[in-house]
C-alpha cells in the first residue's frame, strides 16, 4: 500500500483536544504515518484568526510536544501563499511525490461546505478526503473516508469564548497550551 500522510489544516485559534483527538485517530484508523498540521494564514477572504500566526504555532508545538508521528508545516504562513488548500495539496504533491497518498483530515461541518471551496474537484483529486463527525453538523456520506471518533462538543470559538468570560477551559486544551494562553494574555476581551 502506498504511504499515507494526513494533513490536516485548520486556524488552531487555539489548537484543542478535539484536534489532537482527531490527528490521533486519523494516525491509529486511517494508517497515516504521520500528520502534518497545516496553520492557515490570513488570506482576505476569511475572517482573520484573532491569535498571531506566532502564537498559534507555538500552542501547537507545545500540543505536539513529543508526537513524532505529528508534524507542523508553515507553508500557508508565506508571504504570498493564496490560502487555498488546492495550492498547499499541489506543493505537498510535488513534494512527496505519487508513492504518497494524501489524506485530507476535516470536521464534518468543513465537509459540509466543499462546494463552495476554490477547485474542490481538484482537492478530492490530489488526495482522499477523510472525515471526523462533528456534533451538529451531517454525516459525512458516501465518497469520504470516516474518522472513526467519539463526536467532541469543542470548538476553537466557544473556547474563546469562555476565556474571554474567565471561564475555566482546563478539559478543553491541552495543560501546556493553557499555561501559554494565559502567560501571555491570549483571548482576554
Ligand atoms: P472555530 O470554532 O474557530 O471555527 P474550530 O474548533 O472549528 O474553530 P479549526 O481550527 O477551524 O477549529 O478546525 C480545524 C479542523 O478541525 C476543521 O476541519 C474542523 O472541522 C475540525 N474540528 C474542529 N473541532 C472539531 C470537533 N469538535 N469535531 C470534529 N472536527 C473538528
Amino acid at each position: 500500500m502506498a504511504q499515507r500522510v494526513a494533513v490536516f489544516g485548520g486556524t488552531f485559534d487555539p489548537v484543542h483536544n478535539a484536534h489532537l483527538a482527531l490527528a490521533r485517530a486519523a494516525l491509529s484508523a486511517l494508517g497515516a504515518e504521520r500528520v502534518l498540521w497545516i496553520p492557515t494564514g490570513a488570506p482576505p477572504y476569511r475572517r482573520a484568526p484573532v491569535a498571531s500566526a506566532e502564537h498559534r504555532v507555538a500552542m501547537l508545538r507545545l500540543a505536539l510536544a513529543g508526537e513524532p508521528r505529528h508534524a507542523i508545516d508553515e507553508r500557508e504562513l508565506a508571504p504570498g501563499h493564496s490560502g487555498y488548500t488546492v495550492d498547499t495539496l499541489r506543493s505537498l504533491r510535488a513534494e512527496l511525490g505519487a508513492g504518497v497518498e494524501l489524506v485530507l483530515l476535516m470536521g464534518a461541518d468543513q465537509y459540509a461546505t466543499r462546494d463552495t471551496w476554490h477547485r474542490w474537484e481538484e482537492v478530492a483529486r490530489l488526495a482522499r478526503i477523510a472525515v471526523a463527525q462533528r456534533p451538529g453538523a451531517p454525516a459525512p456520506g458516501e465518497g469520504a473516508l470516516v474518522v472513526p471518533f467519539a463526536p467532541m462538543d469543542v470548538s476553537a470559538s466557544a473556547i474563546r469564548a469562555r476565556l474571554a468570560r474567565g471561564e475555566d477551559v482546563s478539559a478543553l486544551v491541552p495543560p501546556a497550551v493553557l499555561a501559554y494562553i494565559r502567560a501571555h494574555g491570549l483571548y482576554r476581551r
